[in-house]
């Protein structure tokens, strides 16, 4: 199956997200992190957006609440602008994106910038400043 991937890097899905998204492999990069979790909330796997979160942050997580905010989110497309960090060798990255997104039926651009850290050797979201 080769459809695209929805986080909009002009590859196929099985080539990019989808190893990471059904965990058969890490994402090396905070950004490729990142862009996994823009495909896990296209695809409604708040699991794996759980799974990707640091452990401090996922302990007031509400994976249910998640799971509904999954559905009620439409993620039309990604925009990385810039990335500091966050490489193979680094143990924090931050990600400054756009993402256009339907919520409730009305379009909205969502503004963020991501920090991200490694736990365990893997690379976990910890938290955005949107504006
Ligand atoms: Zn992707």
């Amino acid at each position: 199956m080769s459809r695209p991937c929805p986080c909009e890097s002009k590859k196929t899905f099985d080539r990019c997200c989808e190893p990471f998204v059904m965990g058969r492999s890490l994402p090396e990069t905070a950004e490729k992190l990142m862009r996994s979790r823009f495909t896990a909330y296209s695809l409604g796997k708040a699991d794996y957006l759980a799974a990707t979160t640091c452990a401090e942050e996922r302990a007031k997580l509400d994976v249910e609440e998640l799971g509904q905010y999954c559905k009620a989110v439409k993620c039309i497309s990604l925009r990385i602008l810039s990335t500091e960090a966050g490489g193979k060798d680094d143990e924090t990255g931050t990600v400054v994106f756009h993402a256009k997104l339907m919520i409730n039926g009305k379009r909205m651009l969502h503004r963020e910038k991501s920090r991200f850290v490694r736990e365990e050797g893997k690379w976990m979201y910890v938290d955005g400043d949107t504006n």
